[in-house]
């Protein structure tokens, strides 16, 4: 190469097919605004503002002095960790787990929700997608050459998916499902899992459910695995978090279980990618799947509180916005006089100072909602209806 002719990057092809950032937008008008010193109240991202339980945190210090914590870790995770989540699942969805062969800890279920696919996708396969859907979910496919196919959901149907329009499809590999919902807050019952497990069997299509809200429930209700539905283990792999219920986001750690085929499918696939959880951290999980129930009902309560906080300002403004009954998402139809869910967002930071998170973002059938977050304090939350009643 000559010192003239510049050296042209070329990005891979499965970076171009990746659909363009719709919240790009929304991130440069929040820097913009908060360069310029305005005080925003951030209702965009799912990220719990209130710091990791303080016993986990010891645990840590703890772990992370011990050296024989400081050298690779065993892929597979620490038995003990495998076997503390096989005790945890037992207890709190009465399902029994195989820690060598039904689990396996993940760098954040997120991590383990994109590698996925890479074990189980060929070029050309089906992959059937919720519209509106988490966005990670889509990446991961479009690396593994799969073809992506969306299933709305409509909210005259509980934003859960027609599962007789999946018994229409033809060849589908793979559906994704992920209740409690980002972004809708949607929860799915064992009737809809039976029904769809079923469908997956006769079918042959593999499920992923998303479970990375299992603890986040409001009133009481306790959501479902897909695992208390018999036979799931058949066809499906779950992914759990430890980021929304110990406030551990930064932490990075979660687990897949499951279809012992599947979940060995992702660990060949991670074995090729990474090292395993940095071992401190798996020690602290340990402690985490230990908390009393009693802490993780404090942290329920608080985004409670925020809940009917906002739904209750929300609805004195003239909205008609459905409370959440799980996660900690407020997702609602735009107000009166908004063209689209972008418009509105736009329209929520420039004349209000708030974050929030366009429905379009989250594919199509978003479009016409946006998503608020309750991951803010009750003080901003009242500021943030203040504001509101301003400007609708
Ligand atoms: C937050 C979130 C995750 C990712 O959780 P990590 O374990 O932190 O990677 C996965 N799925 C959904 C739907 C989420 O909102």
């Amino acid at each position: 190469m000559s010192v003239d002719t510049p050296f042209q990057i070329e990005f891979a092809d499965r970076l171009k097919e990746l659909p363009p950032y719709l919240f790009v937008e929304i991130d440069k008008a929040k820097r913009q605004a908060r360069a310029q010193g305005r005080d925003i109240i951030d209702l965009g991202v799912g990220d719990p503002d209130t710091p990791t339980l303080p016993h986990i945190i010891e645990a840590m210090q703890k772990a992370v002095i011990d050296p024989a914590n400081h050298r690779y870790a065993f892929d597979a995770g620490l038995p003990a960790l495998r076997e503390e989540i096989a005790t945890w699942f037992q207890k709190r969805f009465s399902v029994s787990l195989d820690p060598l062969t039904e689990i396996y800890p993940l760098i954040g279920s997120k991590e383990g929700l994109a590698h996925f696919p890479l074990g189980v996708v060929n070029p050309g396969d089906k992959v059937l997608l919720t519209d509106p859907a988490y966005p990670a979910y889509q990446a991961s496919i479009i690396f593994a050459g799969g073809k992506i196919i969306r299933i709305p959901l409509k909210e005259s149907s509980g934003f859960l998916p027609d599962l007789k329009k999946i018994a229409e499809y033809k060849d589908i590999k793979v559906m994704f499902v992920n209740y409690p919902n980002n972004p809708t807050s949607a929860v799915a019952n064992k009737e809809f899992y039976t029904e769809l497990v079923q469908i997956a069997k006769d079918k042959g299509i593999i499920l992923v459910s998303d479970m990375a809200y299992s603890e986040i429930y409001y009133d009481g209700k306790k959501p479902t695995s897909i695992f208390e539905v018999d036979g799931a283990k058949d066809v499906a792999i779950e992914f759990h978090s430890f980021s929304k219920t110990y406030n551990m986001t930064g932490w990075r750690i979660g687990w897949a279980c499951g279809n012992r085929k599947l979940i060995e499918a992702l660990a060949k696939v991670k074995s090729n990618y990474d090292s395993g959880i940095f071992q401190a951290i798996q020690v602290a999980a340990i402690t985490a799947l230990r908390t009393d129930e009693a802490e993780v009902g404090d942290l329920r309560r608080m985004y409670e509180e925020r809940r009917d906080l906002l739904i209750n300002g929300l609805r004195s403004l003239g909205w008609k916005i459905p409370s959440p009954p799980a996660a900690f998402y407020v997702w609602g139809r735009i107000p009166k006089g908004f063209q689209d869910s972008m418009e509105t967002a736009k329209a929520f930071l420039e004349r209000a100072d708030i974050v929030a998170t366009p429905g379009v973002g989250f594919g199509k059938a978003g479009e016409g909602y946006i998503r608020m977050t309750l991951t803010v304090s009750k003080d901003r939350i009242m500021q943030a209806v203040e504001r509101l009643r301003k400007i609708l």
